[in-house]
C-alpha cells in the first residue's frame, strides 16, 4: 500500500503525496483549478481513495481544490484578487495570493513532474464536450500524446500552441509532459464523466507502469480528433448586453455561416445572430442566458490540422 503524506503550503494550497513501495515516475493531479468546477475535484478525490487501496510503483501529487478560496466561493476567479488561476501559471507575472498558488503549483507539482493531468470543465458558465486536450508542437509532445490517448475519451483536442498562463504552457516550458480534461460543466456532476475522469487518470497511470494494467487500456473505442488553438478566451464575444441563445450543442460539428444562437435585449428584441465564421466543432458554448458585452460566445476546434 503507498505512503501518504500531505503538507499545507502558505499559498493555501494542501498537496496530497502517495508514494508506492516501489520507486517509479512522478505524476501531478490538478482537480478544480476552477473553483465552479467540481467535477474535477471530485475526480481526484477519488483517485486518491482508489490508489490507496492499490498496487502503487512511483509517486503521485495531488491537489483538490487547487485554489482553495475560489473553490469554497462556487467562482472561476478568486474572490481574494479576481484573478483566474489558470491565466497566472508560472506564478511569477504577479504580487497577489493566485499568483503565490500558481507559484507554488508550478513548484511542486509541475517542476519535475514526468507528467501533468490537469483536470477542468466548462464550470457554471459554458457546455464542452468530454475531452482530453494536449499541445502537440512542444518537445514533450510525444509523451502528452500517448497520455491523451490512454486518458480513453471519445475526443482529443491537439493545440498547436500553448496558451500562456495556463498549467499546461509552463509544463510545455520545463519539458513536463502534460494532458488536461474538460467535461460539460453548468454545476451538476455526470456520473459517466466522472467515472472517465476516474478511469481516464487510472488508465494513464497504468500507461507509464505505476498500477497493474486490469484491463485499464484495452477497452475504448478509437477517439475523434479536433485540432487548433485552445485559447477559450479568444472565441467569438458578444456584441451587446443581453441574453444569448443557444442553437448548437457543445460537440456539434457546425459548417461556415450556420447559426450558432442569438442574442436579445432584455426587451426581447432580436440583436444579432450569431453564425460560425468557419467550419469546426463547437467546443466552448455560453450556457448562461445573461451575457455582457465582450463575454465569449463559443469557441471552434478545427476538424483537420492546419497546413502552415
Ligand atoms: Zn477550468
Amino acid at each position: 500500500m503507498p505512503t501518504q503524506e500531505r503538507i499545507a503550503l502558505p499559498s493555501g494550497v494542501t498537496i496530497t503525496t502517495l508514494r508506492g513501495s516501489r520507486p517509479g515516475p512522478t505524476v501531478s493531479l490538478l482537480g478544480g483549478v476552477h473553483g465552479d468546477e467540481d467535477e474535477g475535484v471530485l475526480a481526484v478525490l477519488r483517485v486518491l481513495d482508489e490508489l490507496r487501496a492499490s498496487e502503487l510503483t512511483g509517486t503521485v501529487h495531488a491537489v483538490a481544490a487547487a485554489s482553495p478560496v475560489a473553490w469554497a466561493a462556487h467562482s472561476r476567479v478568486s474572490p481574494l484578487d479576481g484573478e483566474n488561476l489558470a491565466r497566472c501559471f508560472p506564478g511569477t507575472g504577479g504580487e497577489g495570493p493566485t499568483h503565490h498558488l500558481a507559484a507554488d503549483i508550478t513548484r511542486h507539482l509541475i517542476n519535475g513532474a514526468d507528467l501533468l493531468i490537469d483536470l477542468h470543465s466548462a464550470g457554471m458558465r459554458y457546455r464542452m464536450p468530454l475531452m482530453c486536450g494536449f499541445v502537440s508542437d512542444v518537445e514533450a509532445a510525444d509523451r502528452s500524446c500517448r497520455a491523451a490517448e490512454a486518458f480513453g475519451t471519445p475526443l482529443i483536442w491537439a493545440h498547436t500552441d500553448p496558451v500562456p498562463g495556463r498549467s499546461l504552457s509552463v509544463a510545455a516550458e520545463l519539458g513536463v509532459p502534460a494532458v488536461y480534461a474538460e467535461c460539460s460543466g453548468g454545476g451538476g456532476i455526470r456520473q459517466d464523466e466522472l467515472d472517465t475522469y476516474v478511469s481516464g487518470v487510472l488508465a494513464v497511470l497504468a500507461d507509464v507502469g505505476m498500477l497493474p494494467d486490469h484491463g485499464r487500456l484495452h477497452k475504448r473505442k478509437e477517439p475523434r480528433w479536433v485540432y487548433g488553438s485552445g485559447d477559450l478566451d479568444s472565441g467569438m464575444q458578444a456584441k451587446c448586453d443581453g441574453l444569448f441563445v443557444s442553437a448548437v450543442d457543445a460537440g456539434d460539428i457546425v459548417d461556415v455561416d450556420d447559426e450558432i444562437g442569438r442574442c436579445y435585449d432584455y426587451q426581447g428584441h432580436l440583436l444579432d445572430v450569431v453564425r460560425a465564421p468557419r467550419q469546426g466543432m463547437v467546443m466552448f458554448l455560453r450556457r448562461q442566458a445573461r451575457t455582457l458585452a465582450h463575454d465569449v460566445l463559443f469557441v471552434l476546434a478545427d476538424l483537420t490540422p492546419r497546413q502552415e
